[in-house]
């Protein structure tokens, strides 16, 4: 993030390493590689082919203690639960509505809370996690970014995020995409976030397939660029919310430092790079970014680009001024991008009675006023 003094002002003090030690002091076992593992295990005399038993215990076991880790030795479940803990954070809310998302806010080792989502369409099963405590982005109408950011998570804490959903299935159930799009920039924490999507894309993980996780960002295009060279196909998605500088800066403060311009030629780049069709996300506020005139100057942005246009009518957060868009509003816009020729979807908005935009439940429930 060196070129972008906002974020830098703010950047957080915890987890580049992902090393931040759990609140008993003992070491959070989903911040550990499984080649980590298997070198402590050789310290200790134990053989290094138990870590994999281990592994397969935490993803496809759902284990959340040692003593449900049956077919390992007594001596070394008592020796891994010495020094380790497997989750490391409580959930302080749950919350369901009637569409059968769930949504659990997460409270953290040392007090922050983040929100994760499960939503569950057809025979999807979708996580959307948090990748920072706060953000520094600082998008008007967003209730995450409200109070700026606290810090990164480590890793472990979103790999955590990734397991406390999964439990929430059926055993027969499993998770079929990830979306980063909780709470933070992910592409502000790429280290931590890399890793927890390593632990999900592994075989002996969630054997979740990169094609079916999405990276969510305002648009960093250093950022980007670092993904890219990553090498592994994840989707981005980057959220525009406005065809133009002046009203993007409005709504998405970062963009008076970087502009729409150098964001679409990092988004080309990485389309380039990956071959992923990329997905820009916009969110209609009433009477601010849903006119006609923006569904044109739109579709003169997307013009020549593969691309997919996901637009979210606003889901009103308590104490912001920003209204959800009409229905004629909403389908005036939809006529425009659609007859332009652009793919769009309009996204229908679920979890509505549970606080489901990133950060409400968090600003709803009062928890900044508790740290
Ligand atoms: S919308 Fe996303 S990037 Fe913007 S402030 Fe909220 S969490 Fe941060």
């Amino acid at each position: 993030m060196s070129s972008l003094p906002v974020i830098n002002s703010a950047t957080p003090q915890a987890s580049e390493s992902g090393e931040q030690p759990a609140g008993s002091g003992k070491t959070h076992l989903l911040n550990q590689t499984e080649p980590e593992l298997r070198d402590w295990l050789k310290e200790r005399g134990h053989p290094s082919f138990r870590a994999k038993q281990v592994w397969r215990w935490l993803f496809a076991g759902r284990a959340s203690t040692f003593d449900q880790m049956t077919d390992l030795p007594a001596k070394l479940r008592t020796d891994l639960a010495e020094a380790f803990d497997i989750f490391v954070a409580s959930e302080a809310h749950l919350s369901k509505s009637r569409d059968g998302t769930e949504k659990i806010l997460v409270r953290l080792a040392d007090g922050g809370e983040v929100e994760c989502v499960l939503l569950k369409d057809g025979i999807r099963r979708s996580i959307c996690v948090s990748s920072q405590v706060g953000c520094a982005m600082g998008c008007v109408f967003c209730a995450s970014g409200l109070d700026g950011v606290d810090r990164n998570l480590t890793k472990g804490e979103i790999i955590e995020q990734m397991l406390r959903l999964q439990h929430r299935l059926p055993d027969e159930e499993r998770l079929s995409h990830i979306v980063m799009m909780g709470m933070g920039e992910p592409l502000a924490n790429l280290p931590g976030v890399l890793g927890a999507l390593d632990a999900a894309r592994d075989a002996n993980g969630l054997g979740i397939s990169p094609r079916r996780i999405t990276i969510s960002t305002v648009g960093l295009p250093p950022a980007i660029d670092r993904l890219a060279q990553q090498g592994i196909p994840y989707n981005l998605a980057v959220s525009l919310h406005a065809p133009n500088d002046e009203l993007r800066s409005q709504l998405v403060p970062v963009n008076q430092k970087i502009g729409i311009g150098p964001v679409l030629d990092a988004a080309d780049r990485y389309f380039v790079s990956s071959g992923r069709r990329l997905t820009f996300e916009y969110v209609l506020l009433g009477g601010i970014n849903d006119s006609e005139d923006c569904a044109r100057e739109l579709t003169d942005v997307l013009k020549g680009r593969t691309v997919m246009m996901n637009v979210i009518p606003y889901n009103p957060v308590e104490g912001l001024p920003y209204v959800t868009p009409s229905n004629e509003a909403i389908s005036r816009f939809k006529q425009i991008l659609e007859a332009s020729g652009v793919n769009v979807m309009f996204r229908q908005r679920k979890g509505d009675e549970i606080d489901a935009a990133c950060g409400q439940l968090r600003r709803n429930r009062g928890s900044l006023n508790k740290k």
